[in-house]
């Protein structure tokens, strides 16, 4: 059978939007509670076009035929220390991924157009206060942005310099009167939960938030990862300890407050006025495909999307040939299809799609800068570590993923087994279970991490 024809059989869709990460890797200096993937650079450092062109190539190496566009995602590291005209040239590249974006002149081959991201592309840029000026804002807005989350934290400068952020209170509150000002979404982040912070400390910065107009707020606890500054200072019992009582009560109080100005509490750590979504990372935490570029950047296609990629020979053949098999026996049941109960409604309902297989192909770049910029200059994928997932892997990141947000987990997307151990918590309570779904009650939201253990 031919590759194609495999997975033909298997019953491919059309192709599905894919959404884009870009990693934008570089901080002035690193935060002491912070784990991600950075390094350091400063706006005169930063090879700011070479990086521009590496991801125009990554991106035509990995971007397969026929797809659209889901929505754009600009993290790191801290995506506003690149230079706007840099990250401009490439939300214009990014957007001929979407032949509905392309003005008539470009669909015929002439002059590219100006940015214009249209109303429901989401393009998110992250950004830090002590760049986010009106001008950058403005800069950002003209590139093709639509929203900014803007890395806030606190209005307490004290908390500010515990956290060592390089900017104040003022600063903060300059860079969201700014966003706002150039008429784009705003997103903010809030870590609260440190030493010796009261509830109305916590509070006090979510109240802030709201008089400032902001339409969506991350909301973190902060946690002490190991390999950290903090992590070191809390090995040699430097550290002040952080009473999780009180980060209890701070969870529950800033929920309240939300809640009570109309935010929807739609992820455990993520409110939105109203309907308004992080319409990127819904798409994540649904398992949507999404393409991961930059150093370190991760990036996930499920299938049919990585079916659609092999074909195009882009998942490396090795690969995608030594699991066509075993892909394929997954996707003949060993038995016949379980029936499970439809609470509510008392009606069983057979759950056939999570019989048929859902593999994905998931890849890590390369975290060295030069080694990534090196390989894209060959035009040679700068993947560190492939891996493909099976469906027990994929049913484990469905719950962990989907049960941390208020529409909860697909039960297709769940093995037997993983249905087997969701149904013994549904039945102790401990979960709800709608037709599609199931969910965490929302006041246990505050217990995910035991109750994810129990799982
Ligand atoms: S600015 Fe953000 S990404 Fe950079 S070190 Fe601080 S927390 Fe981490």
């Amino acid at each position: 059978m031919s590759e194609q024809g495999a997975w033909s059989a298997a019953g491919v869709p059309g192709p599905e939007p894919l959404s884009v990460y870009v990693h934008v890797p570089w901080c002035v200096r690193k935060c002491p509670y912070c784990d991600f993937a950075t390094k350091p650079g400063t706006p005169e450092t930063i090879p700011h076009q070479a990086f521009g062109q590496s991801l125009a190539t990554e991106l035509d190496l990995r971007w397969p035929e026929g797809h659209g566009l889901a929505s754009v995602y600009f993290g790191g590291g801290t995506p506003s220390l690149w230079d706007p005209v840099a990250l401009a040239a490439f939300v214009r590249r990014l957007l001929q991924q979407r032949p509905a974006t392309r003005s008539r002149a470009h669909a015929n081959g002439g002059a590219a157009p100006a940015v214009s991201a249209p109303g429901d592309l989401e393009v998110t840029v992250e950004c830090n206060p002590s760049e986010l000026t009106l001008c950058l804002a403005l800069k950002l807005r003209d590139a093709g942005a639509t929203r900014l989350s803007i890395g806030v934290q606190s209005f307490s400068d004290t908390a500010l310099g515990f956290l060592g952020r390089r900017h104040s209170a003022a600063q903060a509150e300059a860079a969201v009167r700014a966003a706002r000002a150039a008429g784009l979404r705003i997103s903010t982040d809030h870590i609260y939960g440190l030493p010796d912070e009261r509830v109305a400390d916590a509070l006090a910065t979510t109240k802030r938030l709201l008089d400032l107009g902001t339409d969506h707020v991350s909301a973190y606890a902060l946690t002490i990862e190991r390999d950290t500054r903090f992590g070191e200072l809390a090995r040699q019992g430097r550290l002040p300890t952080i009473d999780e009582g009180v980060v209890a009560d701070t969870y529950l109080a800033i929920e309240s407050v939300l809640d009570a100005a109309g935010f929807t509490h739609y992820e455990v750590s993520n409110y939105g006025r109203g309907q308004e979504r992080a319409d990127h990372n819904s798409r994540v935490w649904r398992q949507e495909s999404y393409l991961g570029l930059g150093p370190g950047a991760v990036g996930t296609l499920y299938a049919p999307g990585w079916a659609h990629h092999a074909s195009v020979g882009l998942v490396p053949r090795n690969t995608m040939t030594s699991n066509l098999e075993a892909t394929a026996s997954r996707a003949a049941p060993p038995a016949p299809a379980r029936r499970i109960a439809a609470p509510g409604r008392g009606q069983p309902h057979t759950d056939e799609a999570s019989e048929t297989p859902r593999p994905a192909y998931r890849w890590r770049n390369s975290g060295s800068v030069s080694g990534y910029l090196n390989a894209l200059g060959e035009r040679r994928l700068p993947n560190a570590d492939t891996e493909t997932m099976t469906r027990a892997d994929i049913g484990l990141e469905a719950l962990i993923l989907g049960l941390r947000t208020c529409d909860g987990a697909a039960i297709a997307h769940l093995t037997p087994d993983l249905r087997h151990r969701a149904d013994r918590l549904r039945a102790a309570d401990r979960l709800e279970q709608t037709a599609t779904h199931y969910r965490v009650p929302r006041q246990a939201w505050l217990h995910l991490d035991a109750l994810l253990r129990a799982l």
